[in-house]
């Protein structure tokens, strides 16, 4: 870990409507580190990623990649300075194959000799793609779709990576694997994540940083280890 700020979040204010969701957002993200955000259902974590890709215009605040001012940038825009957003469901495309969902990853990328190795890079990281990748979307199991979601923005090769509930509805030993993969990548490879997870304790176990939103506010902002050893924390903000 460095400590050098990549992702800068000031007074972040979003919604869909008159009522805000967001309520004044304020989050510091060092490069090569793993922030878990956890909270109750509805308290804007899915909404905070989509106001961070660029899905739903903020009404007020400062969202900043390496110092630069996101504003209102399109997503196209945002991906290509390196922020791939992972969405809640997937967003696997079920028509197109393994191959072409993969593709769509290095959409917007002019080095097209470097989207081919990405997308050898993520063949290795996960076998069953590999083996599928002329299978279409639609005949994958969870966990395969929840890989090729992973791999898609890994395509991308961001340097921002907001991963929304990615183990939702899958079995441990998959949710394990990705919290490992999460790992590596930050090692190896330098990679930021975001990850909004349901799933408090595999996300703190692999998080440097946890992050309780609570009615579209920050309500804790710590060293992850700190959320998972103090007692009090854990009962007060996060119910076990
Ligand atoms: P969950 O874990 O249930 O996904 P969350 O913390 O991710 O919760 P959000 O999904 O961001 O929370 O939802 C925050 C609030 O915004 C909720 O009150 C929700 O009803 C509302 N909301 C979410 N999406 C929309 C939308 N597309 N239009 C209107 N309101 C929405």
């Amino acid at each position: 870990m460095t400590g050098t700020e990549l992702l800068s979040v000031r007074g972040l204010v979003a919604g869909y409507g008159a009522a805000p969701v967001l309520r004044t957002i304020d989050l510091s993200i060092p490069v090569g580190t793993i922030t878990a955000v956890v909270g109750a259902n509805g308290a804007g974590k899915t909404t905070l990623l989509r106001t961070l890709s660029g899905l739903v215009r903020p009404s007020a605040g400062q969202i900043r990649l390496d110092g630069e001012e996101l504003g209102r940038l399109p997503v196209e825009h945002r991906v290509r300075r390196g922020m791939a957003h992972v969405p809640e469901g997937r967003g696997v495309i079920a028509e197109l194959t393994v191959e072409e969902n993969l593709r769509l990853g290095g959409l917007w990328r002019r080095d097209r000799a470097d989207v081919r190795r990405a997308l050898d890079e993520v063949y290795q990281l996960f076998e069953p793609l590999a083996r599928r990748r002329r299978h279409a979307g639609h005949q994958l199991s969870g966990g395969e779709r929840q890989m090729l979601a992973l791999g898609r923005a890994l395509v991308a090769r961001p340097r921002l990576l907001l991963l929304d509930e990615p183990s939702l509805g899958l079995a441990p030993r998959v949710t394990a694997q990705i919290m490992a993969l999460l790992r590596q990548l930050r090692n190896n490879a330098g990679l930021t994540v975001l990850l909004v997870e349901q799933n408090v304790r595999s996300a703190l176990s692999v998080a440097d940083q946890g992050v309780v939103m609570s009615l579209g506010r920050v309500v804790i902002d710590t060293a992850a280890a700190e959320l998972r050893d103090d007692d009090q924390l854990r009962h007060a903000y996060l119910g076990f």
